[in-house]
């Protein structure tokens, strides 16, 4: 039976999310608004929390068993806004993919640095067996010579070293995709600019180039038997690791979805709409019944989010719940945030409150790690039986 009652354990870690969250939301405005660092409140360190608390298991690193207890804290944190946090995070995407797809010996020799992941190109986003970024052995001196550009690199700016996907034989498709890491500072390793967004401004969108950037042989993850594998070190690996980061995800636009509910409440019981759950919808004012209906959403969300976050950890296969979970909280975080501005009026859309953030720093959940349309065609997939050559 699934029970996502938390635990005392997990009630410590969300009371700790929940204080650095608050501490958060007070610059949400100011990241949105400057690039420039300001000197914010110290935010509970997270390491010194588990130091404190012995009996809490700290979630390592790939580690599934804690994901309906780190999806339940990306809400938290996103409730509060990412800011400052976001700015100050060790990991980045790249580092789960390493965790996914590197050798023990690599896994070891990166550990602690913070590793964006680099996939898209100005050809390549939805489908990436597209990648053109080339990677060829020069055997005289065991070196890989890369070439290539890739765009919209999360924490593209802050990353200590990138994740980056490369084909060695275009006519190979995705066989011929393997990763590979590159450390910021390898000579024809470009960082050319920060992409501007409509929302999630605090964090550093950036492009990469490289001309005839040489890395060591053995920054291929996954090793020289990689190359010979058809998937290491490539697709699998980093289809796994999205079957862990699409419900977390999930979870940060529906932490966002929450923050927008609830000021909206506050502000619904401010103006003197009571909201009578015990009372039918056809008794409502209509802007308490529109409210209730995006309350049941989110729930809804957060269940499919948790339910495929629990599959995780019990080491069962989530491959469709995983994608279910994004696509259905890419649509209702849109809707919520939406309802929320459409409830509340001039009031939603003004600069003093944050809900017009929120609803533009929502968008992103339904475009990236595979936009709405793509996780529907892996939903899709999955209920029919179909392979990627039957439906694409
Ligand atoms: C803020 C931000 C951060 C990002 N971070 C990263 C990152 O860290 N690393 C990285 O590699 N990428 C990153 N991306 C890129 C992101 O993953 C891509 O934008 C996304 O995969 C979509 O690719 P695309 O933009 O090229 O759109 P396209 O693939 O060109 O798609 C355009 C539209 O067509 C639809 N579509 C495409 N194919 C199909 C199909 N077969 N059936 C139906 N509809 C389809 C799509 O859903 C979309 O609506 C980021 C993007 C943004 C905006």
């Amino acid at each position: 039976m699934i029970d996502f009652t938390p635990t005392e354990n997990d009630l410590a870690a969300f009371e700790h999310a929940r204080a650095g969250a608050l501490i958060c939301r007070k610059y949400a405005r100011y990241y949105d608004e400057h690039e420039e660092e300001m000197a914010p409140e110290t935010l509970p360190e997270t390491d010194e929390f588990y130091a404190n608390h012995p009996e809490i298991p700290p979630p390592g690193a790939g580690d599934t068993s804690m994901l309906t207890r780190m999806a339940r804290i990306s809400m938290i944190s996103y409730w509060g806004d990412y800011t400052v946090r976001l700015r100050r995070e060790s990991g980045g995407l790249g580092n789960a993919a390493l965790e996914a797809a590197g050798t023990p010996e690599q896994k070891k020799k990166w550990t602690g640095l913070c590793l964006s992941m680099a996939i898209t190109e100005p050809g390549c986003g939805s489908d990436p067996s597209r990648v053109s970024t080339t990677a060829v052995l020069d055997e005289e001196t065991d070196e890989w010579i890369i070439n290539g550009e890739k765009i919209f690199v999360t924490t593209g700016i802050r990353a200590d070293a990138v994740v980056l996907w490369a084909t060695l034989d275009k006519s190979a498709g995705r066989g011929g995709i393997k990763s590979f890491l590159i450390e910021k500072g390898t000579p024809g390793f470009d960082v050319p600019h920060k992409e501007k967004k409509l929302g999630i401004r605090a964090d550093d969108t950036a492009a990469y180039v490289f001309r005839d950037c040489r890395i060591p042989r053995a920054n291929l993850l996954g090793g020289d038997e990689s190359v010979a594998r058809k998937d290491s070190g490539g697709f699998r690996g980093v289809m796994k690791t999205f079957n862990m980061t699409r419900p977390l995800t999930a979870a940060m636009g529906l932490g966002l979805a929450e923050a927008s509910l609830d000021f909206t409440r506050e502000q619904l019981e401010a103006a003197g709409i009571e909201l009578d759950y015990m009372a039918g919808f056809g008794t409502q004012i209509a802007a308490a019944e529109r409210f209730m209906r995006l309350e049941a959403l989110f729930e809804a969300s957060k269940l499919t989010t948790m339910q495929a976050c629990w599959l995780a950890g019990e080491g069962k296969p989530n491959n469709m719940e995983s994608s279910v979970s994004k696509a259905h909280a890419g649509g209702a975080v849109r809707a919520i945030t939406q309802g929320c501005i459409e409830i509340l009026g001039a009031m939603g859309v003004s600069r003093e409150n944050l809900l017009e953030k929120w609803t533009r720093d929502c968008r992103i959940t339904d475009i990236y790690e595979g936009t709405g349309e793509i996780q529907r065609l892996i939903i899709a997939r999955g209920l029919l039986d179909y392979t990627r050559a039957d439906l694409k």
